[in-house]
């Protein structure tokens, strides 16, 4: 490091002011820095990705339990802290680089024991969780091929009642549908925002994303992915009004007809498996009419 013993403690308490540009909420509450840990249920073959280290107040829980754990973070003067304060853990690697643009595996070349994560657990920047969530589990056309063990995460509270929401319910989206076409999600806990420093203008909560087998896949992925936005586009509207650019009113009535599915739904009351069926019927349906 470039600076002197007493330039460093200045420039540490300069690293550590959060950086609103970065989404930094630096968390200090032991419950909910618990919650994520039990959450993840650490073993110690465990390869942990972390994604915004912060300060690494969670890092440094996590270290103990697991084989390793490699973070990223995007803040350059995060890094050289997160560098001094972890100087001695042999199994900590840190990348810095902004997550969504990084290629992780090629990166990796040459570092035993951060080969292949197995788990994420974070606390990430709330600006860009839908990013995170999609990098992390890929899309319906695309889904991750090296699926995670499991994705503990801290989000804000409307995203993590998007992403265990039930079908029928006010919060079933787009977002429920796609998330849940790959994995199973659960709440782990709420947390208040009073639990960060400096507390955000929203309440929090910990989820657990578990990556699953797809059951019924969509045979055409792409127009799964695409109807599904195209049915929720207006959530007021009834699916078969959203839908009629792609397929006529009355034939849509028909085909939910078929899968015993009150022709009058709107998009948020179907849940997963009931969007794979019609879309599949719906594609059969526009391949033979074409
Ligand atoms: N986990 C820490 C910090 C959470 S704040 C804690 O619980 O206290 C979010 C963190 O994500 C910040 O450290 C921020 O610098 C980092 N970050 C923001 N955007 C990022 C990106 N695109 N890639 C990697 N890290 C990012």
């Amino acid at each position: 490091m470039r600076y002197s013993e007493k330039g460093l403690i200045f420039n540490v308490n300069k690293m550590i002011q959060p950086r609103k540009q970065f989404a930094q909420h630096w968390l200090k509450s032991d419950k909910a820095l618990n919650a994520i840990v039990q959450a993840a249920n650490c073993q110690e073959t465990d390869q942990v990705l972390e994604i915004g280290p912060g300060t690494g107040i969670l890092t440094r829980r996590l270290l103990p339990l697991v084989k390793s754990l490699l973070a990223v973070e995007i803040d350059r003067d995060l890094c050289k802290l997160l560098v001094e304060r972890m100087r001695e853990k042999e199994n900590f690697l840190l990348l810095q680089g902004d997550f969504l643009t990084l290629d992780l595996p090629s990166q990796l070349t040459g570092f035993a024991n951060f080969q292949r994560q197995n788990k994420v657990v974070a606390n990430i920047p709330y600006n860009i969780t839908g990013p995170i969530i999609e990098k992390l589990l890929g899309t319906i056309s695309h889904p991750n091929p090296k699926p995670f063990d499991s994705i503990v995460l801290l989000v804000q509270k409307e995203v993590a009642e998007r992403l265990y929401a039930k079908p029928g319910s006010r919060t079933f989206g787009a977002l429920s549908v796609r998330v849940q076409y790959l994995a199973d999600c659960e709440l782990i806990c709420t947390v208040p925002a009073a639990a960060f420093v400096p507390p955000p203008k929203v309440d929090s909560a910990v989820v657990r994303l578990i990556p699953k087998k797809i059951e019924i896949p969509a045979n055409d992925p792409k127009r799964l992915e695409n109807l599904v936005k195209l049915g929720f586009a207006s959530k007021r509207k009834m699916l078969r009004n959203n839908l009629q650019s792609v397929i006529e009113r009355d034939s849509l009535t028909q085909l939910l007809e078929q899968l015993e599915i009150n022709s009058q739904v709107r998009a948020e009351d179907l849940g997963v498996a009931q969007w794979v069926s019609l879309v599949n019927i719906i594609g059969n349906q526009l391949e033979t009419s074409n």
